[in-house]
């Protein structure tokens, strides 16, 4: 039988929310939901150590999976984890962080393997930055890297073993990090298996922020008097013109709100009035700058974009490169990240009866 214990007391003050991190949200849901969804179905039974004030909201989460249940947590992490390994009756444990949401089934399948085959696994991977010996900010010396790993969670043990350091670790006063060091200190050196660089530990306020945003924006002008129309920057000559404060760059407007609404600010309106005599004929290209330099403020950029024009004419398939390459060189990224797309509506609606044109654009932002 194997119990997995989700490490949930901890008062997340790097985190600085004021709270228990497990319980802010990380895309909507609450962080410790993310593991619990990964370890419910590939244990026997899941103990989620809390303190005494989160039990009741943590309770509320556990209800959609029937073999979860909460545990007192203790001062210390390693009082969490001998309090959990009392309440359950399961011969094997995985112990986990609940602050790393990202664990896989793959990572609980190969700790649950490494376990059965060696009688403890410890998460760990290669490390890519030097490590040094400091001493009162300085280095003494830099042992060679490949000697070293870093340890994270999940990591499983016999629970009658793990128990028996952790009491070993009390009788004496002493205090550990993990599981993985009370092992090495009182049984024997655990085992390793390599784990996944996703499986980060959400520390600080922004690992809260994801890694990725998408977004989607559109926009319509009609047809007017005129001689040509702008697309992504390119003056396409035209029997008519578009109606617009601005230079009526519908594909770039529709790409500006796609950017702006991913980073979760307000749309083109309200940043770039048609009101506003600032933006009368204005070059959208411009404003697209502007645009790309607001979401540098938030942390983030462009990761990959795509436009989708709708027109009955003019023909826009000679300009197309010439639109990617365009936007590429204003949102600093290889045009192989730019998709430029043109259809018509097939005669149908006011695009098809020639009234007026459609822009659509997705855009991925990504964390600087
Ligand atoms: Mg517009």
């Amino acid at each position: 039988m194997i119990a997995a214990v989700l490490c949930a007391a901890g008062k997340g003050t790097r985190a600085g929310f004021g709270g228990n991190k497990v319980l802010a949200l990380y895309n909507g849901l609450p962080v410790l939901c993310y593991s619990l969804s990964v370890f419910s179905p590939l244990a026997d039974e899941v103990l989620v150590a809390c303190a005494p004030e989160d039990e009741e909201r943590i309770a509320q989460l556990l209800i959609p999976f029937p073999n979860a249940r909460t545990v007192p947590g203790g001062a210390t992490r390693g009082e969490s984890v001998r309090n959990a390994l009392y309440e359950t009756k399961a011969d094997m444990v995985l112990v986990h962080d609940a602050a790393r949401p990202f664990v896989t089934p793959e990572t609980v399948r190969a700790c649950i393997a490494c376990l059965m085959r060696y009688g403890s696994a410890v998460c760990s991977l290669p490390l890519s930055d030097t490590v040094a010996h400091t001493l009162d900010g300085n280095i003494l010396d830099v042992p060679p890297r490949e000697r070293y790993c870093t340890v994270q969670t999940p990591q499983g043990f016999l629970r009658d073993k793990l128990l028996h350091a952790y009491e070993r670790a009390r009788e004496e006063g002493r205090t550990f990090t993990d599981e993985s060091g009370v092992y090495a200190a009182y049984c024997e050196p655990p085992r390793l298996f390599t784990g996944e660089r996703q499986n980060k530990k959400l520390t600080y306020p922004e690992d809260f922020t994801p890694a990725e945003r998408v977004g989607f924006g559109t926009d319509t002008h009609a047809f007017c008097e005129g001689d040509h129309i702008v697309l992504c920057g390119k003056k396409i000559p035209c029997a008519r013109g578009l109606r617009a404060h601005s230079d009526g760059d519908a594909a770039v407007h529709a790409l500006m709100d796609a950017m702006l609404s991913a980073a979760g600010l307000r749309d083109i309106g309200h940043y770039f009035p048609d009101t506003d005599a600032r933006f009368a004929g204005a070059d959208s290209m411009r404003l697209l700058q502007e645009t790309v330099a607001m979401i540098q403020e938030q942390g983030l950029y462009v990761g990959n974009a795509t436009v989708s024009i709708v027109a009955e004419r003019p023909r826009l398939a000679p300009y197309i490169e010439e639109m990617r390459q365009n936007l590429a060189d204003c949102l600093h990224i290889p045009a192989q990240c730019v998709g430029v797309a043109a259809g018509t509506n097939e005669g149908l609606g006011y695009v098809g009866e020639g009234k007026g044109i459609t822009c659509f654009a997705t855009v991925l932002l990504k964390k600087a």
